[in-house]
């Protein structure tokens, strides 16, 4: 319709003839695009299943013919008021006859039907996200083609047929009939088979599927007040409607936000002839991974069920067999689909996750995309992909998402030996989670992060979509049914969690459980203490140790390469001798921020700031300044030391000095009710006086950084003296110490003048008293709007220039994180913020500052270090960002560092473009 219009409007300048060829020759503008006219560079467009689908039919993998209706019909049904454009399905029969004509079957024919499955495929893949009817077209005229077709098999047909109607209710009519749900349906299923005293799917007949599939209808006309709709076309457009429609379900937009998925680039439907796995013996489905996802090793790693549907599978509603079974089963179907599999592999440069279906012995690949892999996964795969010749150290390093590195340090457990052993399962997701035993997700979500805080582990039957919240929520996520490729395991490893599925040791009574026992006849309350070990797939009893990973050989080896392609420098956040050695061990070239202030709060410190806060003259507050220079400048010894040769950026006080005082609140209820029984204590009026004094409307933007210097000068001159005196002590120990002072908050360049200047004259007396110089220097922090717009004076008086942007965020947004929390989710849920600005650095606003203040202090200092050390310094795409704004380094935390360091090395091949 859209290409039709666009060709009217061509008319007055082009010939009819010209228009033709227009038509004939583009396929940019059709709506609906056939398998074989699409190909994998077209994932906006066609989706990332059914560019893949268009791919592997054009290298000529077995894939059944079909169609993709693209994601610009998704955008124009939601513009449009949720409604499907004119002529859609006009081009839709097109295609169903494309289809019809490619493998002699007719759709809702009484002889021969093709039937379809009608699947949702977004640009990124959304795991179990979006929903999937299988064996449309099916009707009461429609079954006795399939009845025929199949040579009779009625069992088959009918099961089909009661599949279908349950998947096409649950999927396309639940929002409107909450009845209609899939567990309402299996709930009579599960009736059906008790009446029949039969266990197993396997067991029933082709004549007690036909009575289901009778009682499925009456309970479908119960639920609407209408038939089942047996019109082949309008189950069709109902279908491809209600993908459109699941792209805004709660599950989808979860998970879009956890992954940063924009909302609004929609998903394609793919419309693909059925083929069938529940034909019998010869027939079957199965996922498979080229390599084991959850470790990495170059070995088939895959599950598949004997003559079922594929839903049964990636839904974990049955447990599947290993793939080896198939390999013994059918060797020649197997090696057919080892070889297909290493193909794409081969042709993807990237380790696959394939779905697929043997049809009475004939294969058929329904699937393919770069597999989800754990952390530890995807750093084994880069790095024995290079050693086998098969990609480049460049390509190792490009692969591999920074945000995975922390879960491939993820924690594991010590001591296990003395661990009690209750149950077993597969290792879906590897690492060590202590947790208290939960039953749903719900509670799950209520107890655990993000929650009440308390760390639990999912117990359940099986994990839908649905959980997803839930297991997000908890440490460790253990089901009692399911495979290792059941969407709930691949959303597990995709986040990190340590998983073990089908454990079968664990029973349950059913979904609303509240405890499980296991073979040895342990009993496990909600909040009973359980430890699970997902890398081993065993669960012990009461709560194991845990200790944080070390960097494997493979890990070592794909951060030395990133460390070859990285040209911006990486350094950490450290406050203590603890941190700053965790930091080198990681890679750290430096300490980009050590904050001076939580040295203050230790125990042993606390009362001697007090006093010198309250202190009614200069001389009192002299002496207790010299009572902490020298714990102070022990602080520094230690950090120096753990950092030899690199350089240590300390940032001087910034806080407002209240912060070391007690809650004026409390301290004001605690004096009142000592007055009220009579009582005075001289020195808590004093102290509530000074409180009341210090006190600000808004500390935020108060008396706190530089401000305070100069106010207060005698706290960072005490600081310097220690800095200065603790560097040439470590000098004298023969090491090398390169101290950089940082003079916090400066907005304006007499700030950072007066300041300095008062500094430079401690720093100078403390190196005469020593006798030893140090290479100290002075830089600031960019935080303040007012800094960034005049750095091009601020350089002048500065060595080093640190963006402190989570300061330099909210003062440019005019908000506090503190305070955000009301509106901040709101706005992220409604796309006013595309992102959390705290998280990720907003390159359009403040990153424009950084900008200017990148090129203005260049522009008089061409020497000047410039880093951040704000939280984004750990954030992928902020590191990235970091790189192309020229600075020398990002600092972040010490576990955040291995990221930094891929991320940086990502930018500068992104750079080099390669
Ligand atoms: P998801 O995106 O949730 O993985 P899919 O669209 O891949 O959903 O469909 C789920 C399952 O349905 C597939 O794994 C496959 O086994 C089965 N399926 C989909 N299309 C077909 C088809 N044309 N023939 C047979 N089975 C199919
Ligand atoms: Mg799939
Ligand atoms: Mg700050």
């Amino acid at each position: 319709m859209r290409t039709f219009l666009r060709g009217l409007k061509r008319c007055a300048i082009l010939s009819r003839v010209q228009i033709l060829e227009e038509f004939v020759l583009s396929n940019n503008n059709n709506r609906v695009w056939l398998f074989r006219e699409g190909k994998k560079e077209l994932k906006d467009l066609l989706g990332g299943k059914g560019a893949n689908l268009a791919e592997m039919t054009n290298i000529g993998l077995p894939v059944p013919p079909g169609f993709t209706v693209t994601t610009e019909v998704c955008t124009e049904y939601y513009a449009s008021g949720k409604k499907l454009p004119d002529g859609l399905m006009d081009d839709v029969k097109k295609a169903v006859a494309d289809v019809e004509q490619a493998i002699g079957k007719k759709f809702g024919d009484t002889q021969n039907p093709l039937l379809f499955s009608v699947r949702s495929g977004a640009k990124f893949s959304l795991p179990g996200m979006m929903d999937t009817v299988l064996n449309l077209g099916l009707n009461d005229d429609a079954i006795t083609g399939l009845i025929n077709a199949s040579g009779g098999n009625a069992r088959f047909a009918y099961d089909s047929y009661r599949r279908f109607i349950m998947m096409f209710s649950d999927i396309t009519l639940k929002a409107d009939y909450p009845g209609l749900s899939k567990e309402g349906f299996e709930r009579i299923l599960t009736d059906h088979k008790a009446k029949l005293g039969k266990e197993a799917d396997t067991e029933l007949t082709g004549d007690e599927w036909k009575a289901l599939c009778d009682t499925y209808k009456v309970f479908f006309k119960e639920q609407t007040g209408r038939d089942f709709p047996s019109d082949p076309y309008e189950q069709l457009e109902t279908s491809i409607t209600a993908v459109f429609r699941s792209w805004n379900n709660e599950r989808a937009i979860i998970y879009r936000n956890k992954e940063k998925i924009s909302h609004s680039i929609g998903t394609a439907v793919n419309v693909q002839s059925m083929v069938f796995g529940n034909l019998g013996d010869d027939s079957g489905s199965g996922v498979m991974f080229t390599r084991n996802a959850a470790t990495g090793e170059n070995v088939i790693y895959g599950e598949y069920l004997p003559n079922a549907q594929g839903e049964d599978v990636v839904a974990g509603v049955r447990t599947p067999l290993e793939i080896a079974e198939l390999e013994r089963d059918n060797k020649t179907i197997y090696d057919e689909l080892i070889t297909n599999a290493k193909r794409l592999e081969d042709h993807y440069k990237d380790m696959q996750d394939i779905e697929f279906t043997i049809e009475k012995n004939k294969l058929f690949i329904l699937q393919c995309r770069s597999g989800k892999r754990t952390g530890t996964a995807a750093i084994r795969i880069a790095v024995e992909m290079v050693n086998e010749g098969f990609i480049t150290k460049e390509k190792a390093v490009a692969m591999v998402a920074p945000s995975g590195l922390e879960q491939a340090l993820h924690p594991r457990l010590k001591n296990t030996a003395a661990g009690k052993v209750i149950a077993k399962g597969l290792n879906a997701g590897p690492g060590g989670a202590v947790g208290k035993a939960v039953f749903s997700s719900d509670k799950a979500a209520e107890m655990g992060k993000g929650g009440a805080g308390e760390a639990v582990i999912l117990c359940s039957q099986e994990t839908t979509p649905d959980d997803l919240k839930g297991m997000l929520a908890a440490q460790g996520v253990l089901t009692s049914r399911g495979g290792r490729t059941s969407h709930a395991a691949l959303v597990a490893r995709q986040f990190g969690i340590p998983t073990i599925c089908g454990c079968s040791d664990m029973k349950t009574d059913g979904h609303h459980a509240t405890s499980f026992s296991t073979p040895d006849g342990t009993i496990v309350k909600e909040g009973d203490w359980i430890t699970i070990d997902g890398t081993e797939g065993i669960v012990y009893l009461g709560a194991l140790e845990v200790e944080p990973a070390g960097q494997s050989g493979d890990f070592g080896t794909l951060m030395g390469w990133a460390d070859e392609f990285r040209t911006m420098g990486v350094r950490a956040n450290a406050d203590t001798p603890d941190q700053a050695a965790e930091a080198i061990a990681l890679g750290a070239e430096g300490i980009g921020l050590c904050r001076t202030e939580h040295m203050f709060l230790e125990e042993d410190r606390l009362p001697i700031v007090r006093r010198m806060i309250l202190a009614d003259n200069e001389e009192q507050r002299q002496g207790a300044l010299d009572e902490l220079l020298p714990i102070q400048r022990e602080d520094f010894v230690g950090i120096f030391r753990a950092m030899d040769g690199k350089p240590v950026t300390v940032r001087l006080i910034d806080p407002p000095l209240h912060e070391f005082l007690p809650n004026q609140i409390e301290l004001a209820k605690e004096v009142a009710v000592e007055q009220s029984q009579g009582k005075s204590d001289a020195a808590k009026i004093k102290l509530l006086n000074k409180v009341n004094e210090l006190h600000e409307q808004n500390p935020m933007l108060g008396l706190r950084g530089c401000r305070l210097s100069i106010v207060f000068p005698g706290i960072v001159e005490m600081q310097v003296a220690a800095i200065v005196g603790a560097a040439a002590q470590v000098t004298k120990e023969g090491k090398t110490v390169l101290p950089e002072i940082m003079i916090p908050l400066v907005g304006h360049i007499n700030e950072l003048t007066y300041v300095k200047n008062d500094l430079e004259r401690v720093a100078k007396a403390t190196q005469g008293k020593e006798g030893t110089e140090v290479p100290y220097m002075f830089g600031t922090m960019i935080e303040v709007p007012r800094a960034a717009l005049t750095s091009a004076e601020i350089a002048q008086e500065a060595a080093f220039f640190s963006f402190g942007t989570n300061d330099l965020t909210q003062m440019t947004y005019g908000m506090s994180r503190d305070d955000a929390g009301p509106f901040l989710m709101p706005y992220i849920a409604k796309e006013i913020y595309k992102e959390d600005p705290t998280v990720s650095i907003d390159t359009t606003g403040v990153g424009r500052l950084m900008q200017i203040s990148v090129d203005d202090a260049r522009s008089v200092n061409p020497n000047i270090k410039l880093g951040i050390c704000g939280e984004h310094g750990g954030d992928p795409d902020s590191v990235k960002f970091c790189n192309k704004l020229g600075l020398n380094y990002v600092s972040c935390s010490p576990k955040r560092v291995p990221v930094a360091r891929l991320a940086a090395a990502q930018a500068a091949l992104e750079a080099k473009g390669s």
